[in-house]
């Protein structure tokens, strides 16, 4: 499939399952579902209808001196050639901002996470990370596997907490059942509150 100049970092997703295109954003990528055998005047004609939406968009992307939180502390963006941070400012680099954020932000995570483990009294549970897509943390009970996203660099360390112990719940409780929200909520009283943030987060898109 060819690149399209309106949109050159589309993804396109192609499935017999896909009855009509459908144009998503997520994350700071475009993906297009389409219907097999859609020939590629259509799906230019279909990016050309929704140009003024791909462009906005395009817009809410972080620019240079946009103020980015990390770890509840502020850092401004400043473009560079590699990713990495100093002070106060945040130097980033498309090509290198995944890797360079993993790496900046597990030791961070694993460490809270262990703190607030032990607070509970959990025992040892392995831990995962990871740029997922649609789940903030995940748990794998038989396998005492906790999963966190690597994503949660970007909320409120109250939020985080939430997920941590929505997570180490799950060790005792696998499912959202009434016993696992009694258990967690007598951990965390606040919960709820703390979990708002999420409902209108607005993730800074580098
Ligand atoms: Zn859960």
């Amino acid at each position: 499939m060819k690149s399209f100049p309106i949109c050159p970092d589309l993804k396109i997703v192609s499935s017999k399952r896909n009855k009509r295109m459908v144009l998503s954003y997520k994350e700071g990528r475009f993906f297009l579902s389409v219907p097999l055998f859609v020939d590629e005047k259509t799906i230019e004609a279909f990016l050309q209808a929704n140009a003024s939406w791909i462009q906005e968009k395009r817009e809410s992307k972080v620019k240079e001196g946009d103020t980015v939180f990390l770890f509840d502390r502020s850092y401004h963006v400043c473009f560079a050639d590699q990713s990495w941070i100093k002070d106060d400012t945040l130097f980033y680099d498309p090509q290198s901002w995944l890797s360079f954020i993993a790496h900046f932000a597990r030791p961070r995570l694993r460490q809270e996470f262990e703190e607030t483990r032990k607070k509970f009294g959990f025992p040892y549970v392995e831990l995962r990370f990871g740029h997922y897509r649609s789940k903030w943390g995940s748990c794998t009970p038989m396998k005492n596997i906790i999963a966190l996203n690597i994503k949660l660099a970007f909320v409120s360390k109250k939020a985080r907490e939430a997920i941590y112990v929505h997570e180490l719940t799950h060790l005792e409780e696998a499912n959202h059942s009434k016993a696992f929200y009694e258990r967690l909520y007598l951990r965390l009283d606040d919960y709820d509150e703390r979990m708002k943030e999420f409902k209108n987060l607005h993730l800074p898109l580098l």
